[in-house]
């Protein structure tokens, strides 16, 4: 049964996506697209990247192709963030008391950055989740301030990579011993210490924060080591959580992430969700899975919209191999799959004293994730091995050069 009344709440990749797909796969019913933040849709990866090195404006982030939007023939609410949802009478409510009524709902409103307990709210402490939050770093960074990242994560090493492409002085904290181990493991992640350090980045791995001082402005950070950091700017770059707090009272399963089968179908009828807040059933991995990548937020956006067109139970389920990329210095990283920190790692191609090469994660003799420095062709295959739950002994087969 077609429905005669969508709403996506999130303005970004995999609420646009679903609307794309909505209209390109025949409906064409009232269609509600709702964002918290006034822009339209853009992309958020060159955020640490080339935004931050002062490369692209906001100009070259669009993510509707061509920028049009009439086709899509949108009621478009931006500037206005949801702020409850009933299942029973299958509204959503958003800011200033409004209630929008729905017959199918997509859940898209992503992720928001963890904020740390103890820090204080000091000017000159920051995140970058949004376009705001990169024009204003952006703007800080051309004072060339001396700026300490806490969290060498994938946002905090990009940061870091991007401060050292204009000159400016990093310090980068981080708890576990190297930079990017929950994606890269650890001797991988050692490996990309010492890329940073070679730039001229210092790296504090293996050490906690203590705190951060200042009267109205940040002045210092505090190492548990009993160290300390002088410091005009610290980007906090910790993780993100599901932005799921307006669902609090609406009954919706919700455990870090909405949970959805494995069409995207939430616990409540008409109900999906799609990207970085879902926590989606994995058929290939047998487990729940909350995938905060560029590529899973397109696939499931498309994925959520098809299954709410296709009605209850007439989805595909989607076995998406999740992929994540980050561009450091003249780094190209990549990721995919789902290892778990027991999963054990062997090279498939390449060498690491070359910093080219294709690493593969193994558990019970079959792939189950992979990691690759600056070999695009080897990723395609590792990919494909994965979603073909292949075994060990066809690693040989997968070397590229
Ligand atoms: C700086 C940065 C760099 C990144 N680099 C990479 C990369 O190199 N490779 C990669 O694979 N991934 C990268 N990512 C991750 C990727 O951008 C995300 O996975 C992707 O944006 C997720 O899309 P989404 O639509 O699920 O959520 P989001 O893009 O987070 O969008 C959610 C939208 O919903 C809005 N919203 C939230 N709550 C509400 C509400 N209550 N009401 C209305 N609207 C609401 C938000 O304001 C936001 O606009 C990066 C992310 C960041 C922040």
């Amino acid at each position: 049964v077609t429905p005669e009344r969508v709403v996506i709440v999130g303005a970004s990749l995999a609420g646009l996506r679903a609307a794309e797909t909505l209209r390109r796969e025949g409906y064409t019913g009232p269609l509600t697209l709702i964002g918290a933040e006034p822009h339209l849709p853009y992309d958020r990866p060159p955020l640490s990247k080339q935004v931050l090195r002062g490369e692209w404006g906001p100009e070259r982030l669009g993510l509707r192709r061509g920028g049009d939007y009439a086709p899509l023939d949108l009621d478009l609410r931006l500037g206005k963030r949801a702020t409850s949802l009933d299942i029973r009478s299958r509204t959503v409510s958003i800011e200033g008391g409004v209630r929008v009524p729905y017959d199918g709902l997509i859940i898209a409103t992503g992720a928001f950055p963890r904020r740390l307990r103890g820090v204080p709210d000091l000017e000159g402490v920051c995140v970058l989740r949004t376009l705001d939050d990169a024009l204003a770093l952006r703007a800080a960074l051309e004072r060339r301030p001396r700026v300490v990242v806490i969290g060498a994560g994938f946002i905090g090493t990009e940061v870091a990579a991007s401060c050292r492409a204009l000159g400016v002085d990093v310090t980068v904290v981080e708890a576990l011993d190297a930079p990017c181990v929950r994606g890269l493991g650890p001797e991988i992640g050692a490996l990309l210490g010492q890329v940073h350090r070679d730039h001229g980045v210092d790296l504090r791995c293996g050490v906690g924060l203590a705190g951060v001082d200042g009267a109205q402005r940040v002045e210092r950070v505090r190492l548990q080591d009993g160290s300390a950091l002088e410091a005009d700017l610290v980007v906090v770059g910790v993780g993100a959580a599901p932005a799921t707090e307006w669902l609090a009272t609406s009954g919706l399963a919700v455990d870090d992430g909405v949970l959805c089968d494995a069409t995207g179908a939430a616990r409540a009828p008409g109900v999906f969700a799609a990207g970085d807040v879902a926590r989606w059933y994995h058929p290939l991995f047998g487990d729940t899975l909350r995938v905060e990548h560029w590529s899973n937020a397109v696939e499931q956006g498309v994925a959520a919209a098809r299954a709410l067109l296709a009605g209850p139970g007439k989805a595909e389920p989607l076995a998406n191999v999740p992929f994540v990329w980050s561009d450091q210095y003249d780094q190209k990283i990549q990721c995919v799959g789902h290892p778990r920190p027991s999963d054990t790692l062997e090279l498939v191609s390449g060498s690491f004293e070359s910093r080219k090469f294709a690493c593969a994660w193994l558990r019970n003799d079959r792939i189950s994730g992979a990691v690759i420095f600056n070999d695009p062709r080897a990723m395609s295959k590792l990919r494909r091995a994965i979603a073909e739950r292949a075994t060990r002994d066809t690693l040989a087969t997968l070397a590229t050069a």
